[in-house]
Protein backbone atom coordinates (compact mmCIF):
# COMPACT_ATOMS: atom_id res chain seq x y z
CA UNK A 1 0.00 0.00 0.00
CA UNK A 2 0.80 3.46 -0.59
CA UNK A 3 0.98 6.82 1.99
CA UNK A 4 -0.46 9.58 0.56
CA UNK A 5 2.33 11.96 1.86
CA UNK A 6 4.69 10.24 -0.41
CA UNK A 7 3.04 10.34 -3.23
CA UNK A 8 2.59 13.89 -3.20
CA UNK A 9 6.26 14.03 -2.50
CA UNK A 10 6.73 12.76 -5.83
CA UNK A 11 4.21 15.26 -7.90
CA UNK A 12 0.86 15.97 -8.81
CA UNK A 13 -2.06 13.23 -7.52
CA UNK A 14 -5.42 12.72 -9.75
CA UNK A 15 -7.86 11.02 -7.31
CA UNK A 16 -11.55 9.88 -6.96
CA UNK A 17 -14.03 10.32 -4.21
CA UNK A 18 -16.68 7.68 -3.43
CA UNK A 19 -19.59 7.60 -0.59
CA UNK A 20 -20.88 3.94 1.08
CA UNK A 21 -24.11 2.89 -0.82
CA UNK A 22 -27.32 1.92 0.85
CA UNK A 23 -28.76 -0.35 -0.87
CA UNK A 24 -27.43 -2.92 -3.48
CA UNK A 25 -28.34 -1.18 -6.98
CA UNK A 26 -26.07 1.21 -5.22
CA UNK A 27 -23.31 -1.14 -4.14
CA UNK A 28 -23.25 -1.71 -8.26
CA UNK A 29 -23.26 1.28 -9.09
CA UNK A 30 -20.03 1.73 -6.92
CA UNK A 31 -18.33 -1.37 -7.68
CA UNK A 32 -18.91 -0.39 -11.72
CA UNK A 33 -17.48 3.20 -11.04
CA UNK A 34 -14.53 1.81 -9.19
CA UNK A 35 -13.79 -0.64 -12.10
CA UNK A 36 -14.23 2.07 -14.48
CA UNK A 37 -12.66 4.71 -13.06
CA UNK A 38 -9.58 2.67 -11.98
CA UNK A 39 -8.70 2.66 -16.14
CA UNK A 40 -7.61 6.10 -14.96
CA UNK A 41 -4.78 5.16 -12.88
CA UNK A 42 -5.87 7.42 -10.15
CA UNK A 43 -3.14 8.21 -7.28
CA UNK A 44 -5.90 6.89 -4.60
CA UNK A 45 -9.65 7.32 -3.80
CA UNK A 46 -11.30 7.77 -0.91
CA UNK A 47 -14.66 7.12 0.68
CA UNK A 48 -16.68 8.73 2.87
CA UNK A 49 -18.17 8.36 6.24
CA UNK A 50 -21.66 8.69 6.80
CA UNK A 51 -23.55 10.07 9.72
CA UNK A 52 -24.51 7.05 11.42
CA UNK A 53 -25.19 3.09 11.23
CA UNK A 54 -24.66 1.00 8.86
CA UNK A 55 -23.31 3.61 6.54
CA UNK A 56 -20.36 3.73 8.85
CA UNK A 57 -19.43 -0.11 8.26
CA UNK A 58 -19.99 -0.09 4.97
CA UNK A 59 -17.21 2.68 4.87
CA UNK A 60 -14.76 0.23 6.40
CA UNK A 61 -15.91 -2.21 4.55
CA UNK A 62 -15.18 -0.75 1.31
CA UNK A 63 -12.33 0.77 2.23
CA UNK A 64 -10.30 -2.88 3.13
CA UNK A 65 -11.84 -4.29 -0.23
CA UNK A 66 -10.86 -1.57 -2.48
CA UNK A 67 -7.32 -1.97 -0.93
CA UNK A 68 -7.45 -5.50 -1.22
CA UNK A 69 -8.48 -5.67 -5.22
CA UNK A 70 -7.06 -2.57 -6.37
CA UNK A 71 -3.23 -1.24 -7.50
CA UNK A 72 -4.10 2.21 -5.79
CA UNK A 73 -4.97 2.95 -2.12
CA UNK A 74 -8.40 3.41 -0.77
CA UNK A 75 -8.45 6.41 2.03
CA UNK A 76 -11.19 6.06 4.27
CA UNK A 77 -13.06 9.49 6.01
CA UNK A 78 -13.47 9.34 9.79
CA UNK A 79 -15.24 11.59 11.74
CA UNK A 80 -15.36 12.31 15.56
CA UNK A 81 -18.93 13.26 15.59
CA UNK A 82 -21.20 10.57 17.96
CA UNK A 83 -17.68 8.37 18.65
CA UNK A 84 -15.89 7.76 21.86
CA UNK A 85 -12.26 7.88 21.84
CA UNK A 86 -12.20 3.84 22.84
CA UNK A 87 -14.40 3.46 19.03
CA UNK A 88 -11.99 5.48 17.01
CA UNK A 89 -9.10 3.52 18.72
CA UNK A 90 -10.76 0.42 17.32
CA UNK A 91 -11.60 1.43 14.18
CA UNK A 92 -8.00 2.87 13.62
CA UNK A 93 -6.40 0.17 14.81
CA UNK A 94 -8.71 -2.33 12.65
CA UNK A 95 -7.69 -0.09 9.51
CA UNK A 96 -3.78 -0.32 10.85
CA UNK A 97 -4.16 -3.91 10.51
CA UNK A 98 -5.63 -3.98 7.42
CA UNK A 99 -2.78 -2.05 5.93
CA UNK A 100 -4.69 0.94 5.69
CA UNK A 101 -1.69 3.92 5.64
CA UNK A 102 -4.06 6.85 5.05
CA UNK A 103 -7.30 8.72 6.74
CA UNK A 104 -8.94 11.86 6.48
CA UNK A 105 -9.49 12.94 9.83
CA UNK A 106 -12.54 15.49 9.94
CA UNK A 107 -14.79 16.92 12.82
CA UNK A 108 -18.41 15.96 11.05
CA UNK A 109 -21.44 17.54 11.24
CA UNK A 110 -23.67 17.76 14.32
CA UNK A 111 -27.41 16.61 14.09
CA UNK A 112 -29.96 19.15 12.35
CA UNK A 113 -31.98 18.76 15.08
CA UNK A 114 -29.89 20.37 17.35
CA UNK A 115 -29.15 17.53 20.13
CA UNK A 116 -26.05 16.96 21.45
CA UNK A 117 -24.19 13.80 19.60
CA UNK A 118 -22.53 12.48 21.99
CA UNK A 119 -18.59 11.81 21.02
CA UNK A 120 -15.43 12.45 23.35
CA UNK A 121 -13.82 14.74 20.39
CA UNK A 122 -15.00 17.95 19.27
CA UNK A 123 -13.01 19.67 16.35
CA UNK A 124 -10.55 17.35 14.03
CA UNK A 125 -6.97 18.06 15.30
CA UNK A 126 -8.19 15.81 18.14
CA UNK A 127 -8.79 13.26 15.53
CA UNK A 128 -5.44 13.58 13.76
CA UNK A 129 -3.17 13.63 17.12
CA UNK A 130 -5.70 10.25 17.68
CA UNK A 131 -4.47 8.80 14.42
CA UNK A 132 -0.63 9.66 15.50
CA UNK A 133 -1.09 8.19 18.41
CA UNK A 134 -2.04 4.74 16.90
CA UNK A 135 -0.44 4.03 13.96
CA UNK A 136 1.72 5.53 11.28
CA UNK A 137 -0.64 6.95 8.97
CA UNK A 138 -0.76 9.56 6.31
CA UNK A 139 -3.33 12.25 7.63
CA UNK A 140 -5.65 14.31 5.40
CA UNK A 141 -7.68 16.88 6.76
CA UNK A 142 -10.48 19.31 5.42
CA UNK A 143 -10.47 22.82 4.37
CA UNK A 144 -12.82 25.42 3.13
CA UNK A 145 -11.54 27.76 1.04
CA UNK A 146 -14.58 30.14 1.57
CA UNK A 147 -14.13 29.34 5.10
CA UNK A 148 -16.05 27.16 7.13
CA UNK A 149 -19.90 27.47 7.93
CA UNK A 150 -19.58 27.24 11.45
CA UNK A 151 -16.88 29.84 11.86
CA UNK A 152 -17.23 32.98 13.90
CA UNK A 153 -15.01 34.83 10.75
CA UNK A 154 -12.69 34.36 8.50
CA UNK A 155 -9.14 35.34 10.31
CA UNK A 156 -9.70 32.68 13.20
CA UNK A 157 -10.78 30.24 10.64
CA UNK A 158 -7.77 30.50 8.48
CA UNK A 159 -5.56 30.45 12.18
CA UNK A 160 -7.48 27.19 13.25
CA UNK A 161 -6.84 26.14 9.90
CA UNK A 162 -3.58 26.55 9.65
CA UNK A 163 -2.39 24.74 13.05
CA UNK A 164 -4.41 21.87 11.77
CA UNK A 165 -2.60 21.74 8.17
CA UNK A 166 0.48 21.65 10.09
CA UNK A 167 0.12 19.18 12.37
CA UNK A 168 -1.37 16.66 9.02
CA UNK A 169 0.42 15.77 5.90
CA UNK A 170 -2.17 17.14 3.72
CA UNK A 171 -5.68 18.98 3.01
CA UNK A 172 -8.65 18.74 0.82
CA UNK A 173 -10.80 21.09 0.28
CA UNK A 174 -14.65 21.27 0.01
CA UNK A 175 -16.01 21.99 -3.78
CA UNK A 176 -15.79 25.30 -4.87
CA UNK A 177 -16.79 27.25 -8.04
CA UNK A 178 -13.93 29.80 -9.00
CA UNK A 179 -10.53 29.15 -8.72
CA UNK A 180 -9.70 31.99 -6.89
CA UNK A 181 -10.89 31.16 -3.65
CA UNK A 182 -8.56 28.43 -3.48
CA UNK A 183 -5.42 30.39 -4.78
CA UNK A 184 -6.71 33.50 -1.86
CA UNK A 185 -7.07 30.31 1.07
CA UNK A 186 -3.08 29.07 -0.01
CA UNK A 187 -2.01 32.93 -0.27
CA UNK A 188 -3.48 33.09 3.54
CA UNK A 189 -2.15 29.87 4.97
CA UNK A 190 1.19 30.79 3.54
CA UNK A 191 1.05 33.91 5.72
CA UNK A 192 0.72 32.56 8.61
CA UNK A 193 3.14 29.90 7.96
CA UNK A 194 1.37 27.16 6.86
CA UNK A 195 2.64 25.48 3.29
CA UNK A 196 1.20 21.72 4.04
CA UNK A 197 0.13 20.63 0.71
CA UNK A 198 -3.83 21.38 -0.05
CA UNK A 199 -5.77 19.74 -2.59
CA UNK A 200 -8.63 21.51 -4.70
CA UNK A 201 -11.86 19.35 -4.50
CA UNK A 202 -13.63 19.63 -7.73
CA UNK A 203 -17.34 18.41 -8.30
CA UNK A 204 -18.58 17.27 -11.73
CA UNK A 205 -22.49 18.19 -10.34
CA UNK A 206 -25.25 16.18 -11.98
CA UNK A 207 -27.97 17.87 -11.02
CA UNK A 208 -29.22 21.85 -10.19
CA UNK A 209 -30.77 21.60 -7.00
CA UNK A 210 -28.18 19.18 -5.50
CA UNK A 211 -25.53 21.71 -6.78
CA UNK A 212 -27.37 24.93 -5.11
CA UNK A 213 -28.50 22.83 -2.15
CA UNK A 214 -25.11 21.85 -1.11
CA UNK A 215 -23.58 25.01 -2.15
CA UNK A 216 -25.89 27.00 0.32
CA UNK A 217 -25.21 24.55 2.98
CA UNK A 218 -21.40 25.01 2.55
CA UNK A 219 -21.48 29.19 2.20
CA UNK A 220 -20.03 28.58 -1.66
CA UNK A 221 -20.87 31.41 -3.88
CA UNK A 222 -21.92 30.64 -7.16
CA UNK A 223 -21.15 33.10 -9.40
CA UNK A 224 -24.36 35.00 -11.55
CA UNK A 225 -22.86 33.32 -14.92
CA UNK A 226 -23.00 29.44 -13.65
CA UNK A 227 -26.63 30.77 -12.12
CA UNK A 228 -27.23 31.84 -15.57
CA UNK A 229 -25.87 28.47 -17.37
CA UNK A 230 -27.60 26.12 -14.63
CA UNK A 231 -31.12 27.92 -15.48
CA UNK A 232 -31.09 26.97 -18.46
CA UNK A 233 -30.18 23.22 -18.21
CA UNK A 234 -32.44 22.77 -15.47
CA UNK A 235 -35.06 20.12 -15.41
CA UNK A 236 -32.62 18.56 -18.35
CA UNK A 237 -30.45 15.66 -16.58
CA UNK A 238 -28.25 14.91 -19.13
CA UNK A 239 -27.93 18.90 -20.23
CA UNK A 240 -26.94 19.40 -16.52
CA UNK A 241 -23.98 16.72 -16.48
CA UNK A 242 -22.61 18.29 -19.64
CA UNK A 243 -22.58 21.58 -18.23
CA UNK A 244 -21.09 19.95 -14.78
CA UNK A 245 -18.36 18.21 -17.24
CA UNK A 246 -17.72 21.75 -18.79
CA UNK A 247 -17.76 23.73 -15.60
CA UNK A 248 -15.34 21.54 -13.75
CA UNK A 249 -12.90 20.79 -17.03
CA UNK A 250 -12.22 24.83 -17.02
CA UNK A 251 -12.07 25.09 -13.39
CA UNK A 252 -9.24 22.07 -13.27
CA UNK A 253 -7.38 24.37 -15.88
CA UNK A 254 -7.28 27.38 -13.93
CA UNK A 255 -6.64 25.36 -10.77
CA UNK A 256 -3.33 23.93 -13.09
CA UNK A 257 -2.41 27.40 -13.95
CA UNK A 258 -1.91 28.49 -10.18
CA UNK A 259 -0.08 25.61 -9.40
CA UNK A 260 -1.39 22.77 -7.30
CA UNK A 261 -0.46 19.83 -5.39
CA UNK A 262 -3.06 17.54 -7.22
CA UNK A 263 -6.55 17.13 -8.06
CA UNK A 264 -9.28 15.77 -6.18
CA UNK A 265 -12.44 14.69 -8.02
CA UNK A 266 -15.83 14.07 -5.95
CA UNK A 267 -16.65 10.96 -8.04
CA UNK A 268 -20.04 10.42 -6.03
CA UNK A 269 -19.94 6.78 -7.42
CA UNK A 270 -20.46 7.59 -11.24
CA UNK A 271 -17.33 7.19 -14.00
CA UNK A 272 -18.87 9.13 -16.99
CA UNK A 273 -18.28 12.24 -16.11
CA UNK A 274 -14.84 11.66 -14.51
CA UNK A 275 -13.53 9.90 -17.75
CA UNK A 276 -15.23 13.36 -20.15
CA UNK A 277 -13.12 15.71 -17.88
CA UNK A 278 -9.96 13.20 -18.68
CA UNK A 279 -11.11 13.08 -22.47
CA UNK A 280 -11.35 17.32 -22.12
CA UNK A 281 -8.22 17.42 -20.43
CA UNK A 282 -6.10 15.16 -22.20
CA UNK A 283 -4.95 12.99 -19.97
CA UNK A 284 -6.16 9.39 -20.83
CA UNK A 285 -3.17 7.15 -21.47
P1 LIG B 1 -12.73 21.27 12.14
O1 LIG B 1 -11.42 21.42 11.50
O2 LIG B 1 -12.77 20.70 13.51
O3 LIG B 1 -13.44 22.70 12.13
C1 LIG B 1 -14.83 22.84 12.44
C2 LIG B 1 -15.09 24.28 12.87
O4 LIG B 1 -14.50 24.49 14.15
C3 LIG B 1 -14.50 25.35 11.97
O5 LIG B 1 -15.38 26.43 11.96
C4 LIG B 1 -13.20 25.74 12.66
O6 LIG B 1 -12.80 27.05 12.37
C5 LIG B 1 -13.57 25.56 14.12
N1 LIG B 1 -12.48 25.15 14.99
C6 LIG B 1 -11.46 24.30 14.70
N2 LIG B 1 -10.68 24.11 15.79
C7 LIG B 1 -11.21 24.86 16.78
C8 LIG B 1 -10.88 25.08 18.15
N3 LIG B 1 -9.82 24.52 18.72
N4 LIG B 1 -11.69 25.91 18.88
C9 LIG B 1 -12.76 26.52 18.34
N5 LIG B 1 -13.13 26.34 17.04
C10 LIG B 1 -12.37 25.52 16.27
N6 LIG B 1 -18.39 14.91 6.80
C11 LIG B 1 -18.79 13.64 7.11
O7 LIG B 1 -19.66 13.45 7.98
N7 LIG B 1 -18.26 12.54 6.44
C12 LIG B 1 -17.31 12.69 5.48
O8 LIG B 1 -16.84 11.69 4.91
C13 LIG B 1 -16.86 14.01 5.15
N8 LIG B 1 -15.90 14.19 4.21
C14 LIG B 1 -15.45 15.46 3.95
C15 LIG B 1 -14.43 15.63 3.00
C16 LIG B 1 -13.96 16.90 2.69
C17 LIG B 1 -12.84 17.07 1.69
C18 LIG B 1 -14.54 18.04 3.33
C19 LIG B 1 -14.07 19.42 2.98
C20 LIG B 1 -15.56 17.89 4.26
C21 LIG B 1 -16.02 16.60 4.59
N9 LIG B 1 -17.02 16.39 5.55
C22 LIG B 1 -17.44 15.11 5.85
C23 LIG B 1 -17.68 17.53 6.22
C24 LIG B 1 -17.06 17.90 7.57
O9 LIG B 1 -17.13 16.84 8.49
C25 LIG B 1 -17.84 19.10 8.10
O10 LIG B 1 -17.70 20.20 7.23
C26 LIG B 1 -17.54 19.55 9.50
O11 LIG B 1 -18.50 20.54 9.87
C27 LIG B 1 -16.17 20.22 9.66
O12 LIG B 1 -15.19 19.30 9.63
P2 LIG B 1 -13.65 19.74 9.81
O13 LIG B 1 -12.92 18.48 9.87
O14 LIG B 1 -13.27 20.76 8.82
O15 LIG B 1 -13.74 20.42 11.28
Amino acid sequence: MTRISDLLAKGPTWSFEFFPPKTPEGMASFDQAVTDLSALEPAYVSITYGAGGTARDTTYDLVVRVNEQQAFPAMPHLTCVGHTRAELVDLLEAYREHGVENVLALAGDPPKDGSDPGGDFVYATELVALAREVGDFSVGVAAFPEVHPRSTDRATDRRFLAAKLNAADFGMTQFFWNADHYRVMVEELAALGCTTPVLPGVMPFVSVAGARRMSAMNNTDIPDWLQERMDQVDGDGEATRQLGVEVATKLIGDLLEIGVPGIHLYAMNRAQSIQEIYDNLGLRR
